[in-house]
């Protein structure tokens, strides 16, 4: 009998909705707390977030309907990679010496080699209809800044990156993409922007972060009445758009004739892969289907599901945005400088926060030498370079498939190859070297940023 290995699915059925969790809540068990404004402590008005956002995505923010149709001129541009294809691991399998049987969705087929571009291409689709003119974002290795030039340059908006200034030198190949798409790439901190201003003044030669990029690009966003803002992970909107990844796979593993997962792995940063590829699972769950376990892989670095505190924080350094209930390592956590730059944040979205308070979702951790160790023996089995992020994805099916081994199960095991390492070759470079180290995380700069976050009862 062949080895059938990819499951494709035709343009035909490309998703004609997202599916939003935000209906689902009741049934699950799960509270969202409201998302509060910093200044009065109150819940945030679509007034609030108005300057930054466009309405149709506060509106998807905060809105409950289960299913939002995914508008036509979206669905054309997704179709220039979408449907993605679902393999099954049949070398990997076999190279593990594993009975189970290992599925894995492939979203590094997207034009900038991630999943991102599946939230980037809606958000420049409804801010050009609402009559904006220019996105602006921050990025630091440039994942996302890539994600929104490309989905600005489909939907012809202007797009503003600010790049963490560190980045911008040292990697350069990012913002040649992001240049090629039409974007203007600005290293962070600037001197176009009041925010970027006070910073060089203090630090002349500051190499940037993360916390001060923001600042800066929603400075812009703020001040230009024909700008607007766009982020790439953690907001409830942005894990909407993801839920095509999850429910491509329900059919894909149908037309298998695979067996319902018994476990689904996803690697987690801000939580909108992870959500994603997990979220249609659980709206099967609600209309009857058996819940397979479900697990979040974070990095050692930033462990805000299994070392963080679920409290209100801020979702940036700078203290520029509402307050969130999250799992939170504190607003002011710089995780050390692993290689897995789109999984260096301090919290995790609140949905998915929220998710793990309720039980649904396991988490565990790992450093990165394990990681890329696992990512040495999938690339050598099944071809494809794992970005370093996708990495801990495969890391934790590797777990799950030795255990199997150990036990003789044959389970079902599916995860979220979320982007390929084609821009991340540095890395690889340096661990097929031995220089790579894991970097501890110290508990004890855990607590000092804890006791940082605002108190809120
Ligand atoms: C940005 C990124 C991540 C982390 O973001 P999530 O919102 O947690 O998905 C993970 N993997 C890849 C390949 C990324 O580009």
């Amino acid at each position: 009998m062949s080895k059938q290995t990819k499951f494709l699915l035709p343009e035909s059925e490309l998703p004609t909705h997202w599916y939003n969790l935000n209906a689902d809540v009741g049934p699950l068990g799960v509270e969202l707390p409201p998302v509060l404004n910093p200044q009065t402590k109150e819940p945030v008005t679509p007034d609030d977030l108005a300057p930054i956002f466009p309405m149709a995505l506060i509106e998807q923010e905060m809105g409950a309907e289960r299913h939002v149709e995914i508008p036509e001129a979206v669905r054309d541009v997704y179709r220039l990679w979408r449907p993605t294809p679902l393999y099954r691991a049949h070398r990997w399998e076999e190279a593990l010496d594993t009975p189970a049987k290992i599925f894995y969705k492939y979203e590094g087929v997207s034009p900038t080699g991630s999943h991102k571009p599946n939230t980037s291409v809606p958000q420049a689709y409804y801010n050009a209809e609402e009559g904006v003119q220019r996105l602006t974002t921050e990025t630091g290795a440039g994942q996302w800044g890539s994600a929104l030039s490309f989905a600005c340059q489909m939907l012809d908006l202007e797009c503003l990156v600010y790049m963490v200034k560190i980045s911008y030198e040292q990697k350069p190949y990012r913002r040649v993409l992001m240049e090629t798409w039409d974007a203007t790439v600005t290293p962070s901190p600037s001197d176009t922007t009041e925010a970027g201003r006070r910073i060089l003044e203090q630090d002349p030669d500051s190499s940037g972060s993360l916390g001060i990029a923001i600042s800066e690009a929603v400075e812009v966003a703020v001040q230009d009445e024909h700008a607007k803002y766009a982020l790439g992970s953690v907001l409830n909107h942005v894990l909407l758009h993801q839920t095509v990844i999850g429910q491509e796979v329900i059919k894909q593993l149908e037309r298998a004739g695979a067996d319902w997962p018994d476990v689904i792995i996803a690697p987690t940063g801000g939580g909108s892969n992870f959500a994603g590829l997990v979220y249609p699972f659980l709206a099967a769950h609600v209309d009857g289907r058996p819940k397979p376990r479900i697990l979040a892989v974070e990095p050692d670095a930033a462990p805000s599901l299994t070392k963080g505190q679920y409290t209100y924080d801020f979702g940036d350094t700078a203290q520029m945005t509402p307050l969130v209930k999250m799992r939170t390592l504190g607003h002011d956590f710089v995780p050390a400088p692993i290689h897995s730059g789109g999984l260096r944040y301090h919290g995790m979205s609140p949905q998915v926060s929220a998710l793990y308070e309720a039980g649904h979702i396991e988490a565990v951790s790992t450093p990165q030498l394990p990681m890329f160790d696992a990512c040495q023996s999938f690339v050598r089995a099944e071809g494809i370079l794992p970005a370093p992020e996708a990495g801990h994805g495969v890391w934790g099916a590797m777990q799950e498939a030795l255990a199997c081994k150990e036990s003789g199960a044959s389970k079902t095991i599916l995860f979220n190859l979320c982007g390929h390492g084609h821009f991340d070759l540095s890395a690889y470079e340096a661990y097929r070297a031995g220089e790579l180290v894991d970097l501890e995380y110290s508990q004890d700069e855990i607590d000092k940023s804890l006791a940082a976050v605002p108190q809120i009862d």
